[in-house]
């Protein structure tokens, strides 16, 4: 996606922080001067909290379609048979380990540092009810979670159109995997089409996920309002601790992981490295888009890397969709913060659910500015954790999209680095090809 320019040829991002400020500001002085008033509380119900809900719902309505095609789309990748199959594995493995680290030093430094809790009593009861109110259900998902070997089992749908329905995320995801697996080795001209459905799908799925993005700014200000006009300021120093954990986590994987990285398995100095990926980087951080960044990686990795041509195409494009260290990262720090700022306890058991679910995430989340939001909603319902709180990290999420996506675009690279190392200059044939068709 291009980047993105409000109607009025404003870059969007501009819009979203001043929708910040003025839902922001606009409840504070509400918060401060008409607190008890009855207006406020009509304005609230009324007006800001079915703006935001009408944002929220509108992600929620993409998530299934696009974490099914993404991921159909993916293991169609991954498992091209004719000369990929060996990088294929390489690639997924790289993918899933690199992400588990991402995840699992997101969910470190949230525990250390718990960003989310220090909200007055009170104050986060009164959240809690004033969310609950959009969903009794919420709350009830919460206290029926399965817990220990019903955890495991319920990854496997029994049905998965109630999977979809019900907002079961990963029995949706294995589900998916499975399909692809399944198109992947069956050569028909039924599942070409399949294939090429998904494709459709999932193009279209990023297209509203571009027009929703535009509703943000307004929905950043509405939903900011509602929890400023109810709760005051406490929450704004809760904010600013969320960032500052995303922030050093990230730090933790691009400047100390990626390095690490780079120079023990993919043998390559990371000051060559960096040198050599610096247009990709200034593409990730300035469009928040790893597909807007891809034909850049795509030279990058050839041009200035040295990786293998087909390796690279395989990696990148690949990655640009499934491999996001940043976003998985941050889906799991944003998780637990929510859970945190609304009292949710998460149990160890329940945490390595959200890792494993994080993990996936990443590879289910488009490549797009916004991306991941969808499916931290969905992950949060999922835990009993009100998506609302997805409003307050909303008005902040530029400067953590930018850097989340400059982390998504560099693993990419460190990848292709790593996995380009020892493979041939040629591999044969094209990746584009996807073998014979069978009957
Ligand atoms: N903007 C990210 C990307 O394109 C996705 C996300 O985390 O929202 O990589």
């Amino acid at each position: 996606m291009s980047e993105q320019q409000g109607r009025g040829g404003m870059p969007l991002h501009w819009k979203m922080a001043i929708g910040f400020v003025v839902g922001t500001l606009a409840g504070l002085a509400c918060n401060f001067w008409f607190a008890q008033s009855d207006w406020l509380q009509t304005l609230i119900t009324y007006v800001a909290d079915p703006i935001g809900q009408l944002f929220l719902r509108l992600l929620f309505m993409l998530v299934i379609p696009l974490i099914f095609s993404a991921l159909v789309l993916g293991v169609v990748e991954i498992g091209n048979p004719k000369s990929l199959g060996r990088i294929g594995i390489k690639t997924l493995l790289w993918i899933m380990l690199v992400t588990t680290i991402a995840v699992m030093i997101g969910l470190v430094v949230v525990n250390l540092l718990q960003p989310g809790i220090g909200l007055p009593e009170e104050q986060r009861a009164l959240l809690i009810s004033q969310a609950m109110e959009h969903g009794g259900a919420i709350a009830e998902k919460g206290r029926n979670a399965p817990s220990g070997i019903d955890i495991l089992l319920n990854i496997v749908p029994k049905n998965p159109v109630a999977a979809a329905a019900s907002g079961d995320l990963i029995a949706v995801m294995f589900f998916a995997l499975m399909f692809g697996i399944a198109a992947t080795v069956l050569r028909t001209h039924g599942t070409h089409h399949f294939v090429e459905f998904c494709e459709g799908v999932y193009d279209i799925c990023l297209r509203l996920i571009e027009w929703v993005i535009r509703l943000a700014p307004y929905a950043v200000a509405a939903l900011l309002f509602s929890i400023t006009a109810r709760l005051g300021f406490d929450v704004l120093i809760q904010l600013a601790r969320f960032v500052g954990t995303v922030l050093l986590a990230l730090g933790l994987h691009f400047f100390v992981v990626f390095p690490l990285l780079l120079w023990l398995v993919g043998r390559m100095s990371p000051l060559k490295f960096w040198r050599g990926a610096e247009p990709a980087i200034l593409t990730s951080f300035s469009t928040s888009s790893s597909s807007a960044t891809l034909p850049t990686s795509l030279m990058v990795a050839e041009e200035r890397l040295g990786v293998p041509r087909q390796v690279a195409r395989f990696v990148c494009t690949l990655g640009a969709t499934a491999n996001m260290n940043g976003t998985a990262l941050f889906e799991g720090i944003t998780v637990l913060f929510l859970a945190q700022f609304y009292g949710v306890e998460l149990a160890l058991g329940q945490q390595l659910m959200v890792l494993l679910l994080c993990v996936m995430g990443g590879i289910g989340a488009a490549g797009v500015p916004g991306g991941s939001l969808p499916v931290i909603a969905m992950i949060l319902v999922m835990f009993g954790i009100p998506p609302e709180g997805i409003g307050l990290i909303l008005g902040v999420d530029r400067l953590l999209d930018m850097c989340r996506t400059t982390v998504n675009v560099t693993g990419d690279l460190v990848g292709a680095v790593v996995v380009g190392r020892g493979e041939p200059a040629h591999i044969g044939d094209d990746v584009d090809d996807l073998g014979p068709v069978e009957g």
